[in-house]
């Protein structure tokens, strides 16, 4: 018999793959902050006694796009500062608990290009009063991912990471400055919870964050990964 559900089943959150027909489904967002010294330096932190953290993204807060120029995510509700973090993104095709940092890229399917939007108001406001981040940072469309490019089992330690908006260059690191390089990143995220194929992992970002607006274009680029260009639309409250 087939399964009936007593309201319509939710949508598979999906992201293309290049060169492929088939897509990537996305069981759930990852992601890593305070992975980059300059950036933790630029939130007013110290990388020394600030080691990097994970927190989360329900999968439908992505939003799938490329360089086409015609992908857009709106503008959030609740933020008058709304900030870009360019970031590599991990996608998983197998999973595990307590992987061994040897066998931790085994698990990779391929990487892309993301960028995790954050309403540095309410982080700042929740940082502050001891609170939950979860609405500074997982809300609707705040998860952007470029086309995933297959990299079964490989690294990703070094490579140029760019974020410009509307031409003028605002982010600009390598990869090789993350704290946690990727095998790391997977094995610690093991030891909380059982890694799954379709997992994202966004794995941070580095400094030059800052504010966007409606109308802004914004392109964004890892070395060696299919670059992205998205358009902040209109508030959709
Ligand atoms: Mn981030």
């Amino acid at each position: 018999m087939t399964q009936t559900h007593i309201i319509p089943a939710p949508p598979q959150p999906n992201a293309p793959v290049i060169d492929h027909e088939s897509t990537f489904p996305v069981r759930r967002i990852f992601c890593v902050g305070r992975n980059y010294a300059d950036h933790v330096r630029e939130m007013g932190g110290d990388p020394s006694d600030t080691p990097p953290v994970f927190f989360s993204k329900p999968a439908d807060a992505l939003v799938p796009v490329d360089d086409s120029g015609g992908s857009v995510a709106a503008y959030p509700p609740r933020t008058l500062d709304y900030h870009h973090e360019v970031e590599l993104v991990i996608a998983l095709a197998s999973g595990g608990r307590n992987i061994p940092k040897d066998q931790a890229l085994t698990t990779v399917f391929g990487y892309a290009v993301g960028i995790d939007f954050t309403r540095r108001d309410l982080q700042r406001a929740a940082a502050e009063a001891g609170q939950p981040w979860d609405m500074a940072k997982g809300f609707d469309q705040s998860a952007i991912l470029g086309p995933i490019k297959p990299h079964q089992g490989q690294d990703y330690a070094e490579g140029m990471i760019k974020l410009s908006i509307d031409g003028a260059l605002r982010q600009h690191a390598n990869i090789a400055q993350m704290i946690w390089e990727i095998p790391a990143i997977i094995t610690s995220l093991s030891e909380y919870v059982e890694l799954m194929p379709g997992d994202l992992i966004f794995t941070g970002t580095p400094d030059g964050v800052g504010p966007v607006s409606v109308g802004q274009r914004i392109t964004a680029s890892v070395d060696g990964l299919p670059p992205i260009e998205l358009t902040i639309g209109p508030c959709r409250h």
